[in-house]
C-alpha cells in the first residue's frame, strides 16, 4: 500500500491526543491550507513501505536507503519474534470498519495486529529518535479498540500495545478489553464534540506542539499574551506552569517564523528578512560498516563526524559517505550603512 497517499480518516487514530485534549483543533486545521509532508514524516514513510515489504514477503528495491533498510529490518526482526506461533499475524491493518460503527469520522491503520490466543497484540512503528511512552497513549488505545471491535472480540480479551522504534528503543502497556471499551466510550463523545461547529480550543505542549492551526488559534495566542504579561523578578522561582507557558510562547513563534519561511520561499516579501540555502552536509550512510571499516582506529571512530575523520586523512570509501544539503533558514538581513 503507498502510504503517503493512504486516504486519511477525517478523525484518524495519529489525531486521537489531539482532538480529545483540545476539540476545536480539528476545525481550526481544517482552515489552514495543505502542507506537503516534511523531512521526518518523508523519512517515516520510507521506513514503514520497506517494513511492509519485508514482512509481507515483497522485493526490496535496489536502491533504497541503506540507514533505512536497517531500521525496517530491526522491525522486522521484533514482529517476527514477539509471538511465536501467532493466531493472526497482520500487517498494515485498516481498522476503520471497527471504529467507524462507533463515529463514521474515525478510523485508522495500526501498522501490524497479532493475535495470541485471547491476547491481542498492537505494535506501532515510530522513527523518531525520542521513545514515545506507550502508557496511556490514545492513538495505540484507538488502534487497539478498533481492532477489537473489527475481530469482534469480547471484553474479556487483554492487550498489549507496543511502540516500537529501530533508534530509541521499546516501550509497551497491557491493559484489559474492559479498558479498551471504556475508551470507546470516550472516543465517541470527543468526536462528537470536535465536529460540532462550536467545539472549544484548549491550547496544552502537547496538544498544540503538531497542530498545523497554531498561527491563526485564539487559545494559544491568549496563553502567549499570557506569557508576555508574567512578572519576572531576578528571584522569581521558575513553576512548571510558567515553562509550561514560555514552552508554547515558543511553539508559537516556531510556528510563525515557518510561516514566513513558506511565504518567502513562495515569492512573498518581509522586509529586512530572507532564506539563506541550508549549509552542505556529509553523513554516514552505514554506520556499522563504517564502524567495522574504523575497528582499528578507535579515536577516528570516537570523532564520528565524516568531515572529522576525514581530516584525519584516513583512506575511506566514498562509499560510506553521503552528503546532504541542511534545511534553508530565515534570517535578518543585515541593515545597509
Ligand atoms: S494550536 Fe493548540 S489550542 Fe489551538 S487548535 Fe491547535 S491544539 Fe488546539
Amino acid at each position: 500500500m503507498q502510504h503517503e497517499t493512504r486516504k486519511h480518516a477525517r478523525l484518524s487514530a495519529s489525531r486521537t491526543d489531539r482532538f480529545m485534549s483540545c476539540p476545536g483543533s480539528v476545525r481550526l486545521e481544517n482552515q489552514m491550507p495543505y502542507e506537503p509532508a516534511g523531512e521526518a514524516a518523508a523519512t517515516g514513510t520510507a521506513i514503514h513501505e520497506l517494513s511492509e515489504q519485508l514482512l509481507t514477503n515483497q522485493l526490496i528495491p535496489l536502491d533504497v536507503n541503506p540507514e533505512h533498510l536497517a531500521m525496517a529490518k530491526d522491525y522486522k526482526k521484533f514482529i517476527d519474534t514477539l509471538v511465536e506461533h501467532p493466531r493472526k499475524r497482520l500487517i498494515e491493518v485498516n481498522v476503520d470498519a471497527g471504529l467507524s460503527t462507533l463515529h463514521p469520522a474515525l478510523g485508522g491503520t495500526a501498522d501490524a495486529v497479532l493475535v495470541d490466543g485471547d491476547h491481542l497484540h498492537i505494535v506501532d512503528l515510530k522513527t523518531g529518535r525520542v521513545l514515545v511512552d506507550a502508557i496511556e497513549n490514545r492513538q495505540l488505545l484507538t488502534y487497539a479498540l478498533g481492532a477489537m471491535r473489527q475481530f469482534n472480540a469480547p471484553g474479556t480479551i487483554t492487550c498489549t500495545m507496543h511502540i516500537f522504534q529501530p533508534r530509541a528503543g521499546h516501550s509497551k502497556w497491557t491493559v484489559t478489553g474492559e479498558r479498551l471499551i471504556e475508551h470507546g466510550v470516550q472516543l465517541k463523545a470527543a468526536a462528537e464534540l470536535a465536529l460540532s461547529p462550536d467545539a472549544p480550543t484548549n491550547a496544552s505542549v502537547d496538544a498544540c506542539r503538531y497542530c498545523k492551526a497554531k498561527t491563526i488559534c485564539p487559545s494559544i495566542r491568549a496563553k502567549v499574551q499570557d506569557n508576555a504579561r508574567t512578572d519576572f523578578k531576578p528571584d522569581t522561582q521558575v513553576t512548571p506552569e510558567m515553562l509550561d507557558l514560555a514552552t508554547l510562547a515558543a511553539t508559537w513563534s516556531e510556528a510563525v517564523q515557518s510561516a514566513a519561511k513558506d511565504q518567502i520561499t513562495k515569492g512573498s516579501t518581509i522586509t529586512g528578512w530572507a532564506m539563506k540555502a541550508g549549509r552542505k552536509m556529509k553523513f554516514w550512510k552505514d554506520e556499522k560498516l563504517v564502524a567495522q571499516a574504523l575497528k582499528h582506529y578507535a579515536t577516528a571512530w570516537e570523532l564520528k563526524s565524516p568531515a572529522a575523520v576525514i581530516k584525519l586523512g584516513l583512506d575511506l570509501s566514498e562509499d560510506l559517505i553521503g552528503e546532504k544539503q541542511s534545511a534553508p533558514s530565515l534570517v535578518k538581513e543585515k541593515a545597509k550603512e
